[in-house]
């Protein structure tokens, strides 16, 4: 996976020596050697991490990592820090003005190339989520201020898989100031059974349990549908940092090393709670916007967008299984008149009552759609001809009578539809493409409406009944 590296160090040595080490490894880098050139550069070369000196005149790399992530364009840039300061106090204070992580000077590689690495594949996802995203915007559906940075950050559902009990505690107490709930175990079956139980933000995983490999489990929770993608958070030793490397590599988002201290607990908890709330509402989103494309708002049917693509494929699956295949399409009967006589509200109240209706008549392999007006089409896979008559009478039983109730249950009005079908055997749906399909249903409909309407006419047989 390749991706850009905005490097940004005051000491041309320092940029030299990162960028050396990143270029080895394929990555692409751009180098800043200011704040204000950094922050250019995170705008203008669209990078996909950001490594950041802490220590530069004028502006110091706090200033710059807050800067970066409190604008919408970059806030979802991962930013790690590069300090020579081991201090606790001040990666406490770079993780709350909104950095991803810490290396410490001199950078070791095996921690740097992991960092990067994980950072890079958790950037690609949420970037693949703001693009599907995008559409949502444009419509005015998001808000296009929202960022990583504004999310809340407490009232989460945490798991912790940790079995020596002076850490448990240290790490309960510290993420319960944030009015976290805290679920502690001590064994991954233990903690595979919460997980099965409850929808979790964020879990803490060590790599010393006494029994089991937290690196393992580690990959187990990837693999689970449940907690995919819910962030982990290594607990490990400064002894073990290849072991920590490993756990990124699979899949774990961030790490803490002992003896845990409890802002930087908190202040890296916060981070991931973020960060998930934030792909969270990205992901949502995107169904909204999905649901908002292919589906129509009145009726909650498909419309014709997605009718077409999906009639495409059902004409190749009818094809190449050879199964038969049957299609209608309806138009209600003097529907004008019922708007015209009790108004467009009670016009909207049958279309949502027959919309309704066509699906309680249909299998649920069947697809309805809406392509608009009252015209209606549902395609029947697998339907022989002689089953589809059936069908079609059927549903157009089922609207001339049942009164459908408008305005509220207060008006009972009675309705009836026109059919045209056209059923296909298995060899004959490639012969005809989607819109050829549709013409030819209609052309029956037409039939329909001519002989008094309220009935079925199907190509190759006439009408019904
Ligand atoms: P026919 O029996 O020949 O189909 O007559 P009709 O009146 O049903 O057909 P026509 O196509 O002349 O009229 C369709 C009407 O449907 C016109 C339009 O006002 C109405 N209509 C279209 N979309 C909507 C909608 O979303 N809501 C409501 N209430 N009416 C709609
Ligand atoms: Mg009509
Ligand atoms: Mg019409």
């Amino acid at each position: 996976m390749t991706a850009r590296i905005l490097v940004v160090d005051d000491i041309l040595p320092n940029v030299k020596l990162l960028e050396a080490k990143l270029m080895a490894e394929y990555y692409e880098v751009v180098t800043a050697l200011n704040g204000p050139e950094a922050i250019k550069k995170s705008l203008e070369a669209k990078p996909d991490v950001v490594l950041l000196d802490v220590m530069m005149p004028g502006m110091d790399g706090f200033e710059v990592c807050r800067q970066i992530k409190s604008n919408p364009i970059t806030a979802h840039i991962p930013v790690v820090m590069v300090t020579a300061l081991t201090d606790v106090e001040d990666r406490v204070k770079g993780l709350e003005s909104g950095a991803d992580d810490f290396l410490s000077k001199p950078v070791n590689d095996i921690s740097l190339l992991a960092r990067v690495r994980s950072l890079v594949r958790l950037k690609m996802t949420v970037d693949e989520w703001r693009a599907r995203e995008n559409t949502a915007s444009q419509l005015g559906v998001v808000d296009a201020n929202e960022s990583v940075m504004n999310q809340p950050a407490d009232h989460a559902q945490i798991l912790v898989l940790e079995d020596m009990q002076f850490d448990a505690n240290r790490i309960t107490d510290a993420l319960g100031r944030d009015q976290n709930q805290i679920t502690l175990v001590n064994t991954g079956m233990d903690a595979l059974k919460e997980i099965a139980a409850k929808d979790f933000d964020l879990i803490f995983v060590s790599l010393n349990l006494k029994r089991e490999d937290g690196i393992r489990f580690c990959a187990h929770l990837r693999s689970n549908e449940r907690s995919r993608s819910t962030p982990i958070i290594m607990i490990g030793q400064e002894s073990e940092l290849d072991r920590v490397a490993h756990s990124l590599e699979i899949g774990a988002h961030d790490y803490i090393l002992r003896p845990l201290d409890k802002n930087e607990i908190l202040a890296r908890c916060r981070t991931q709670i973020r960060r998930k709330r934030f792909q969270d509402k990205l992901r949502a989103n995107y169904e909204i916007s999905l649901s908002m494309a292919l589906t129509d708002s009145l009726t909650g049917l498909y419309n014709r967008r997605y009718f077409e693509v999906h009639m495409e494929r059902m004409l190749q699956n009818a094809k190449q299984q050879s199964k038969p295949l049957a299609f209608l399409y309806m138009d209600i009967d003097h529907f004008k008149r019922v708007n015209d006589t009790y108004g467009h509200n009670v016009g909207d109240d049958i279309l949502k009552g027959f919309a309704a209706r066509m699906k309680d008549g249909l299998r649920s392999f069947d697809l309805i759609a809406r392509l608009g007006g009252e015209e209606f089409v549902a395609i029947l896979p697998d339907t022989p001809a002689e089953t589809a008559y059936m069908i079609a009478e059927r549903l157009r039983k089922m609207i001339e009578t049942k009164p459908f109730s408008v305005n509220n249950d207060t008006q009972e009005l009675n309705v009836t539809c026109s059919f045209g079908g056209v059923t296909l055997s298995g060899d004959h749906a490639q012969s005809l493409t989607v819109p050829e399909l549709i013409q030819k249903a209609d052309e029956q409909l037409y039939k329909a409406k001519h002989d008094g309407r309220n009935c079925v006419y199907f190509a190759d047989k006439g009408r019904l009944s």
